[in-house]
């Protein structure tokens, strides 16, 4: 276990490390107010790692406090799980403008501190939440190998274990939570695939320590 830490609610400036220059080096930090790190539980079994932050979450610096990050609480809670027993994070950092999709070169340059974010974490399940943080873990992180994996809808709830830049972990996908909002028809199959999660964190085969 890491130290326990909910809500994180850092400003733009601060981290010192390469990974972090990176993100600052993309015209997206320009135009964003925070930078979002993540929150909930690091020392967690599991993470779940969305697309990007929207415009509450940016004003917040928080991950998933908008809308979806409602549904995501409520779905989480019907599962008997709560922000303690998971980490949440994104593939961007910042804000893409009106919420446009990540460019490649902006999943280039902000994954890296994702990828940081897992090596310290060694979390036994990462969720991918929706297409592109899936698209992004079963190209293996290789961006230009994202539009030739499948989508959402044939691989959630799929486990399978998976290795990038020497960090190993069990993935597991799962729909995005504002794809929950629109589609209520998804929802049992959301709860059902946190079953899997929950019996692979049990199984816990997967050992970074
Ligand atoms: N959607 C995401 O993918 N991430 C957030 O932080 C908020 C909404």
């Amino acid at each position: 276990m890491v130290d326990e830490e909910i809500g994180q609610d850092k400003d733009k400036e601060g981290f010192d490390f390469p990974e972090a220059e990176l993100v600052r080096s993309t015209e997206l930090f320009i135009g964003c107010t925070n930078i979002v790190v993540g929150k909930g539980n690091v020392g967690a079994d599991i993470l779940f790692v969305g697309e990007a932050p929207g415009r509450n979450e940016d004003l917040q610096g928080l991950p998933f406090v908008g809308a979806a990050g409602k549904n995501l609480d409520r779905l989480l809670e019907s599962v008997g799980l709560s922000l303690n027993d998971v980490y949440v994070a994104n593939i961007l950092k910042c804000r893409p403008p009106e919420n446009r999709d990540p460019l490649p070169e902006e999943i280039r340059a902000h994954t890296p501190w994702l990828l940081k974010q897992i090596k310290e974490m060694k979390p036994k399940v990462v969720c991918s939440l929706g297409n592109y943080a899936t698209k992004f873990f079963l190209a293996l992180g290789d961006v230009d190998l994202m539009k030739k994996q499948p989508g959402i809808t044939s691989v959630h709830g799929k486990a399978r274990e998976i290795e990038i830049d020497g960090v190993g972990f069990n993935l597991i996908p799962l729909f995005h939570p504002a794809a929950i909002i629109y589609n209520r028809k998804i929802e049992p199959l959301w709860v059902e695939d946190m079953e899997i999660v929950k019996k692979e964190i049990v199984k816990g085969e997967i050992n970074n320590d």
